[in-house]
C-alpha cells in the first residue's frame, strides 16, 4: 500500500504548549469577546501584516462580509472569478453585484488593464484577490481606485506573512482580509482578521461584528456576530511562534518541486515575483500544451492516493447560485486557468521523497 499524500496537512503546535496557552482561561473565566488572547493576537498580528488597524473575526469570510457593509458600499464591485467561493458570495451576500473582470495570465490575480472598461457610474469598489499569495498589482489598482474614488478591498486570505516591496500584505487598499482557516499557512482552527488603515472604522468594525453595541445600552449600528473566542485566539498565539519556520520548510518544498518540473513543455510554475517574499500558501501547476490534459493529471494522482486540488475550478462567475443575475464578462484567461490548474499538495511537513514521488508522476506521464 502506497503513503497517501493529502494536498494540506493543518499544522499545529506541541499539545503541551496549547495547554499551557489556555490554561489561565480556567482562572479568568473570559472564554470569549475581547479577552487578553485576543487583544495579544490581534497586536501581533497588526505587527507581522504591517497593518495599522487589525480586528479579528471569528472566520474569514465574514471579515470580508463586514468590511463590505462597515464601507457603506451598494452597488457595482469589480472582481475575480478566479477566487474561491467567499469572495463572491460574500458581495452577493451584501446586496452588491459583482462584475467580474478578467486575470493576468502569470500570476492569475485581476488584470488592471482590463478594470477600467468594466467601472459605470455604480461602480463603488475593486475587490481583488491575492491568488496563492501572489501579490496584486496594488500600485496599479490603487492609480484606477484614485481616480474613480473607488474603495479598494483585498481578499488577502492567501497573503498573511508575506511582504510585496518591502510592506506587509496587510498594508495596501482599504481593507485587506486575512483568513485563518485551518488550511492555511497560519491559523486558528476558525479565523480571520481585517486589516485597514482608517481609524475612524475601528469603533464600527468591533461593534458591528458584536451585534452592532459598543455598550449593551448603546447600539448605533447594524450588527451580528462575528466574534473570535479566546481559544482560537490562543491556537493563533502558538502557531505564530511556528509561522517563520512552517514558511522555511514549505518553500524548501516549493524550491524543490520548482527543481524537479522546470523545463518541462507543458507546465507552467509560479513564484518568479522577486518583489514578493512568498509564504509558499499553494503550489499551482497549469498543465496547458503538456502531453495530458489537467484531468488527466488528477486522475492518476488519484489513483496513486495523492490528493492535489482543482483550486480554482470552477470559476465563481459560473454557480448555479447566481444563474442569469449578473454580467457574466468575458474572462477566457480566468476560465482557461481554471480549466488547467492543479494545486500540488504543499505543506511543512511535506517530505523530499514525497514531493519527488509526485514530481515522478507527472514526468513519467
Ligand atoms: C479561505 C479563503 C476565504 C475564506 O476564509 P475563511 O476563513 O475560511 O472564511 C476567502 N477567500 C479565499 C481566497 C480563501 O482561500
Amino acid at each position: 500500500m502506497k503513503k497517501s499524500i493529502p494536498v494540506t496537512r493543518s499544522s499545529l503546535p506541541p499539545f503541551e504548549e496549547y495547554c499551557a496557552e489556555i490554561q489561565s482561561l480556567w482562572d479568568s473565566r473570559i472564554l470569549t469577546n475581547q479577552g487578553e488572547k485576543h487583544r495579544k493576537l490581534e497586536e501581533e498580528l497588526a505587527s507581522l501584516t504591517g497593518a495599522k488597524n487589525l480586528i479579528l473575526f471569528t472566520n474569514g469570510h465574514l471579515a470580508l462580509e463586514y468590511a463590505i457593509e462597515a464601507m457603506g458600499l451598494k452597488g457595482e464591485i469589480i472582481t475575480t472569478p478566479y477566487t474561491f467561493a467567499s469572495t463572491t458570495q460574500a458581495i452577493v451576500r451584501c446586496g452588491c453585484t459583482p462584475v467580474f473582470c478578467d486575470i493576468d495570465p502569470v500570476n492569475f490575480t485581476l488584470d488592471p488593464a482590463k478594470i477600467e472598461a468594466l467601472i459605470t457610474p455604480q461602480t463603488v469598489a475593486i475587490l481583488p484577490v491575492h491568488v496563492y499569495g501572489n501579490i496584486c498589482d496594488v500600485e496599479a489598482i490603487k492609480a484606477l481606485a484614485d481616480r474613480y474614488r473607488l474603495k479598494v478591498i483585498y481578499d488577502a486570505a492567501h497573503a498573511i506573512g508575506e511582504r510585496y516591496k518591502g510592506q506587509g500584505s496587510g498594508s495596501f487598499g482599504d481593507a485587506s482580509m486575512f483568513s485563518f482557516h485551518a488550511t492555511k499557512v497560519f491559523h486558528t482552527i476558525e479565523g480571520g482578521g481585517l486589516a485597514f488603515p482608517d481609524d475612524s472604522l475601528r469603533e464600527k468594525i468591533n461593534a458591528m461584528k458584536n451585534f452592532g453595541q459598543i455598550n449593551p445600552e448603546t447600539l448605533p449600528y447594524l450588527g451580528g456576530n462575528g466574534k473570535m473566542s479566546e481559544f482560537q485566539a490562543a491556537m493563533g498565539l502558538c502557531n505564530l511562534r511556528y509561522l517563520d519556520e512552517n514558511i522555511r520548510r514549505r518553500k524548501v518544498a516549493a524550491l524543490r518541486y520548482l527543481r524537479n518540473l522546470s523545463g518541462i513543455p507543458g507546465l507552467g510554475l509560479s513564484f518568479s515575483d522577486n518583489r514578493v517574499e512568498y509564504n509558499y500558501a499553494y503550489f499551482p501547476v497549469i498543465f496547458d500544451g503538456f502531453k495530458w490534459d489537467r484531468d488527466a493529471v488528477f486522475d492518476r494522482f488519484t489513483r496513486e492516493g495523492i490528493t492535489p486540488r482543482k483550486y480554482f475550478y470552477p470559476l465563481t462567475s459560473s454557480f448555479a447560485a447566481y444563474q442569469g443575475r449578473f454580467p457574466i464578462g468575458e474572462t477566457p484567461i480566468a476560465k482557461r486557468i481554471a480549466d488547467t490548474v492543479l494545486t500540488l499538495p504543499l505543506y511543512a511537513e511535506l517530505e523530499n521523497e514525497d514531493v519527488d514521488r509526485i514530481c515522478e508522476l507527472i514526468v513519467t506521464a
